[in-house]
């Protein structure tokens, strides 16, 4: 048992959603639990994944290493999340794959992309988010290395309102890409460059002070490690920051590129 994989609607699906690449993330694997239970008509298939059911099961981000760095995996690794990253690239070769996470940094969902690309630009404005990353330079061992990607994060790590909004982002996604019939809306959206990792140093206690997308000022101090400020040499937005979300980092550094305008509404 290295993943769980199911469909709606008859052919070749084209159109993926992915839940459970973090184990400690339940927020995808309950909205794709409750269109499975739904099973609604759909305008066209769609392929639904449930990837790290071992790490779900024990409630861990992972088992053995992050599955979302180990891309594109070997069938041959020791590891269990490199064969199941070989497994997961194999199933979604041919599909565009919508993936869904939570942080313990942002309650409020955001696109993650490789970089802006046509159907970024197009999609991600219809999706209930309010931003959109472009990782770039970051994107090293992740999935959308290997597939056409778009990430969401959905909330923080285990609340109910993730789940909620995992629910809303699905769908909202299968609407765009012509899965669930009816009409998405559209916003403008800010459009975010990571440029750097935010290290932390080995300390006991961590503490973040300020807001995820929000500019940090040259000289602010930003965050600190068992009471040691860190202040910031520049300017910058901080994305997907927080005191425990990662091991070595505290998160990432981002510039601000533009607003995605949304089209002109149809009628
Ligand atoms: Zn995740």
């Amino acid at each position: 048992m290295l993943m769980r994989v199911a469909q709606i609607g008859s052919g070749t699906p084209e159109i993926a959603v992915l839940a459970g690449v973090h184990g400690d993330e339940p927020c995808g694997v309950r909205a794709v639990e409750r269109l499975l239970e739904e099973r609604p008509t759909v305008q066209r298939p769609v392929k639904l994944v449930v990837a790290n059911e071992k790490a779900l099961e024990r409630r861990v981000r992972f088992v053995d290493e992050d599955l979302n760095r180990v891309f594109p995996g070997d069938p041959d690794a020791e590891t269990h999340e490199r064969r199941l990253a070989h497994r997961l690239v194999e199933e979604l070769e041919d599909c565009l794959t919508f993936s869904m996470h939570s942080t313990q940094s942002y309650a409020d969902p955001f696109a993650i992309v490789d970089g802006v690309d046509e159907t970024a630009a197009r999609l991600c404005p219809q999706l209930p988010v309010t931003a959109m990353v472009e990782t770039e330079n970051f994107a090293e061992g992740r999935l959308m290395t290997e597939i056409d990607t778009i990430e969401v994060e959905c909330g923080q790590q285990g609340s109910e309102s993730a789940a909620q909004n995992a629910n809303r982002l699905m769908r909202a996604f299968l609407t765009a890409v012509g899965v669930l019939p009816g009409d998405t809306v559209s916003r403008d959206l800010p459009v975010f460059r990571l440029t750097d990792v935010v290290p932390k140093e080995p300390a006991d206690t961590y503490e973040v002070f300020v807001e995820n997308f929000t500019e940090v000022e040259a000289g602010a101090p930003f965050a600190a490690a068992d009471g040691n400020e860190q202040v910031a040499d520049e300017p910058f937005y901080p994305v997907l920051m927080s005191p425990y979300g990662y091991r070595d980092v505290f998160g990432y550094a981002a510039e601000k590129l533009e607003v995605l305008e949304s089209p002109t509404a149809a009628d």
